[in-house]
Formats: C-alpha cells, sequence, structure tokens
C-alpha cells in the first residue's frame, strides 16, 4: 500500500525545523553526553525500588507542558498501529538553517577528533506501514534494503497511566526526571539521572541521557569483576571506552534515536547495579583516555580468557589484519608451543598450570573440559550421521578456525562461533578431541568415536585483551597502560580526542 505522504511530510518538516534532534549526544560541560537505550516495548511501567517513594516529573520537550507524577506509571502508544512509518533515504547532506527535511546528527571522526555532524536526511516522497513495501520501492529505486529505515516521529501521543489508574496525554519526545532511582518493566536494575521517552516504530522507548564516564562505570562492572585489582579495571575502562568511540562511530542506533543500546549488541550497560569505589575510580584515573592507533581509534576488542596466546583479528573475523591485533603471547609458559599445530595444541593443554591467586571464573575460563555425543554433533550439524571429521586450520592461539564433518552429508564451518555452537557451546574452539589423529597436508583427521571427549584452553573468540591475562598482570604489579600494551602492542593512549567547544 501506497499513500503519498505530503500533508505529514509538511508536518515532519515543521517538526524537524523545531524539534531539538532526537538524540541526545552532545558536547556540554567539556563532557560528551549520550542517549542510552535502557527498554523498549509497546508499553512500559516505570517504578522506583522497593522501600523508595517513586516521583518522576514529565515534560514534553516541544512545550511548556509538564507533570510531577508521585507514584509508578505505565507508558504506552495512544495510537499504536498509525505510528510506524517505513520510507526510504534517497540521501542526506550537511544540515544548514534552511534545509527542509529531518535532521539527524551522527558522529564522525576528524582530525583526531569525534565529531558530531548534523545531517539533513532527504526522503523518499512515499512512505509504508511495513518495512517489507519500503524495501520492494527502495528496489525500483535502484537503492539497497539498508536505505530503508524507520521515519522518525516527533509527536507521537503517549498515555501515561498512574498505579491509581489517572490518565495523561504526552507528545514524545518527553524528557523524564527522576526525584531518586526508577526500575523498568519490573528490572531489578537501579537508574538515576535524566532520561527519555521516545517511540520508534511502533514502539515506546525509555533512553537514559548520561555522560560517557559514567556511562563506563556502569558497562565495566560487569566486564572483569568489581573486584578486580585496580590496574586491570583502568586497563578496562581504556578499552571500554576505546570500544564505545568506535560503537558510536558505527552510528548503528541513530535512525532508531539512541546512540546505544544496553545490551551485549553494543556493551552491556546496567546502570548503578554492581557499582563500587573501586570501578568509579578505574573510570575517573583514566578519565577520556582512548586507544589510538596511527590518527584512528583502534578497536579495543577483548575476551574473557585467549588460553595461552591472543588470536588474530584476521583469523576471527576475515578482515584486513591489524598490527595491534595480530595475536600476542599472553601465558610466558605457552611461548615454546605453536599452538596452530595439532601436536602443539594438544602438548599445550596437557601442560599443568597453577595460580593460586586466580578466582574460579578464572580457573574454568583458562582450561576445561566436556563431552558431546556423536549424535548430538550430527543433528547440531544437521546431517544424520557423522563419521569424519577434518580439522583444515587453527590460528595462533589454538583455536580451530576451518573444520569440515562428512557422513549423510558434508559440512564445513569456518566461524569460531559457529564452531563453538556445533560443539555444544563450548567456551572457545582452542580444544582437541581426545583419542587419536592422523595428519597429511596440515590437515587433521578424526574418526570421532560415540562420545567426544573434549578438552580445551579459553573462553571467547581470543582477539586483544585477555581479561584474565589481565588480572594477572595487574596482580603482578603490571602497570594499566603495560597491560595494554602488550595486548594491543603499538597503539597510544590518548584523552585529546575530546572536541572542546
Ligand atoms: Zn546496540
Ligand atoms: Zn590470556
Amino acid at each position: 500500500m501506497r499513500c503519498p505522504v505530503i500533508v505529514k511530510a509538511i508536518l515532519l518538516l515543521t517538526l524537524a525545523a523545531l524539534a531539538p534532534p532526537a538524540t541526545g549526544a552532545e558536547y556540554r560541560d567539556g563532557k560528551l553526553w549520550l542517549d542510552i537505550l535502557l527498554n523498549s516495548g509497546t508499553e512500559l511501567t516505570v517504578t522506583a525500588p522497593p522501600g523508595k517513594a517513586p516521583g518522576f516529573l514529565l515534560s514534553e520537550t516541544d512545550s511548556p507542558i509538564q507533570k510531577r507524577i508521585p507514584e509508578s506509571f505505565s507508558i504506552r502508544l495512544a495510537n499504536p498501529e498509525k505510528l510506524a512509518y517505513w520510507g526510504v533515504l534517497r540521501y542526506s547532506e550537511p544540515w544548514r538553517e534552511d534545509s527542509g527535511g529531518v535532521m539527524r546528527e551522527q558522529f564522525a571522526w576528524r582530525d583526531s577528533q569525534l565529531v558530531i555532524d548534523r545531517l539533513n536526511l532527504v526522503y523518499d516522497e512515499f512512505d509504508y506501514p511495513d518495512r517489507e513495501s519500503a524495501c520492494l520501492r527502495a528496489a525500483e529505486l535502484g537503492l539497497g534494503r539498508n536505505q530503508v529505515e524507520s521515519i522518525p516521529m516527533l509527536n507521537s501521543t503517549v498515555v501515561v497511566r498512574t498505579a491509581s489508574g489517572e490518565k495523561h496525554y504526552f507528545e514524545t519526545p518527553l524528557s523524564l526526571h527522576s526525584f531518586g532511582p526508577l526500575r523498568i518493566d519490573g528490572s531489578k536494575l537501579d537508574f538515576e539521572g535524566e532520561f527519555r521517552v521516545k517511540t520508534s516504530n511502533g514502539q515506546v522507548l525509555i533512553s537514559q541521557v548520561i555522560d560517557l564516564e559514567e556511562y563506563l562505570a556502569g558497562v565495566i562492572q560487569n566486564e572483569i569483576g568489581s573486584n578486580a585489582p585496580a590496574e586491570a579495571l583502568k586497563a578496562q575502562a581504556v578499552a571500554a571506552r576505546t570500544h564505545a568511540v568506535n560503537l558510536l562511530l558505527s552510528n548503528k542506533h541513530k535512525s532508531e534515536g539512541y546512540d546505544l543500546c544496553s545490551g551485549t549488541h553494543c556493551q552491556v550497560y546496567k546502570g548503578k547495579h554492581l557499582q563500587n569505589q573501586a570501578i568509579l575510580d578505574a573510570v575517573r584515573q583514566t578519565a577520556g583516555e582512548v586507544a589510538l592507533y596511527l590518527d584512528g581509534v583502534a578497536e579495543t576488542t577483548y575476551h574473557s580468557a585467549c588460553g595461552g596466546k591472543t588470536e588474530s583479528s584476521a583469523n576471527v573475523w576475515k578482515g584486513s589484519p591489524r598490527d595491534y591485533l595480530n595475536g600476542v603471547e599472553c601465558l610466558p609458559a605457552s611461548a615454546g608451543f605453536d599452538l596452530s599445530s595439532e601436536k602443539g595444541i594438544r602438548a599445550w593443554i596437557g601442560t599443568p598450570l597453577s595460580f593460586p591467586d586466580m578466582s574460579s571464573w578464572e580457573k574454568a575460563s583458562l582450561s576445561w573440559s566436556k563431552s558431546i555425543s556423536k549424535a548430538a554433533l550430527a543433528r547440531n550439524l544437521g546431517l544424520s550421521y557423522i563419521n569424519r571429521i577434518v580439522i583444515n586450520k587453527r590460528g595462533a592461539s589454538g583455536r580451530i578456525l576451518d573444520i569440515s564433518f562428512y557422513g549423510s552429508g558434508s559440512v564445513n564451518l569456518n566461524s569460531e562461533y559457529r564452531i563453538r555452537q556445533a560443539f555444544g557451546g563450548v567456551s572457545s574452539s582452542a580444544f582437541y578431541i581426545v583419542g587419536g589423529f592422523s595428519e597429511a597436508n596440515g590437515r587433521v583427521t578424526i574418526s570421532p568415536g560415540a562420545t567426544l571427549n573434549l578438552k580445551g584452553r579459553g573462553s571467547g573468540h581470543g582477539v586483544g585483551m585477555c581479561q584474565v591475562g589481565a588480572l594477572r598482570m595487574a596482580r603482578q604489579g603490571s602497570s594499566y597502560r603495560e597491560i595494554l600494551e602488550r595486548y594491543y602492542p603499538g597503539v597510544k593512549i590518548s584523552k585529546l580526542w575530546i572536541k572542546d567547544e
């Protein structure tokens, strides 16, 4: 169904000209403020944590209307069926005062600084109530599906229903101020500060407007344990801050109206859930510091445990190699082992390791064993049986990167993540199958028995900073800069990327 949108377009133009940008990203008071999505849904409830009195102030952003709400409330769209509009983005251009489209702010990296550009988005003249129809239109125009977007609606009406049954109507976007901590939709996570309520694609979105540093304190608590030694927490803070800047530069969520989500898709952010003084100190003592490589932001990926040596990013993600992500030695004892060979990885996994001051999760991620039946493995691969496994390639960390299975058919896997899934969700692909093997032309052939016993090392993809390794280095007296230099050799730590406006 195609409908002309001249009237609505005019409405959008007017609103775009009047309304503030749909996202919260801005430099203010020397800080970078972000808009972090906390939750979305057709209806969201907002409460105070048990034992605290709820108290909220809801204000329309485009009008003086505001309302103090002294109790829990739920919020939903007044007319949900009318609020999904899909359109084809024809092009974007720099925003000017007289621009007549929809304004969007985008992050960009210029002159070694993170800048926020204002763009004028020019959509096709038609829009659609569903994504598929918009995709057909994009094809007609010779444009890709990636040009199809949910068109931001700035003035959706939402209904706020209080715990005692009062109803209030507001036009989005809304500012939500909470006089104490709040919780959304029964979650046990508490958030404090300033929030926004928006609508996108038929859903209500609640996001937090928070400065990058405070956001990071809510990120690193989930990553390396809130009781980690200070230098490991600081290394994690710099890695997570750098990763956040990379995520911002990818502008992944801009068309949905916020900067980052709070789930694993971006970085897990849980407010003040596990925060303690050590975490706040780690963020404060590294304030603004990110890892740069040459003139750009380094990709500071990290993982739980490499298992001995870290892996090359080009092996895991098939991109072009990066000098600072080529794989390094993490445990000095692994130095004499060629982990890319079957004999080498078997000998290394068979070498006992002892770290008396390690926590149980660190030990478990460093060395593990697991069994899977041959029948279950075949099922995971979509085969009715298998009788031969060929390991085609292992990386520098010993991770299997390419493996083939033969039986009722043949299946080849060349993603370390898929390989882990096929073997029942093992921690890493740096494992071997206990029993005999034969080797020819660099390929290892195994005829598995009814049960495959796996012995492995490491947890996660193995690229970049190894968290178990960072903890060990910190306990042995290394500084956070030494930790970062080990896992990302050649990067430079800088805080000059923040644009001081
Ligand atoms: Zn995300
Ligand atoms: Zn390691």
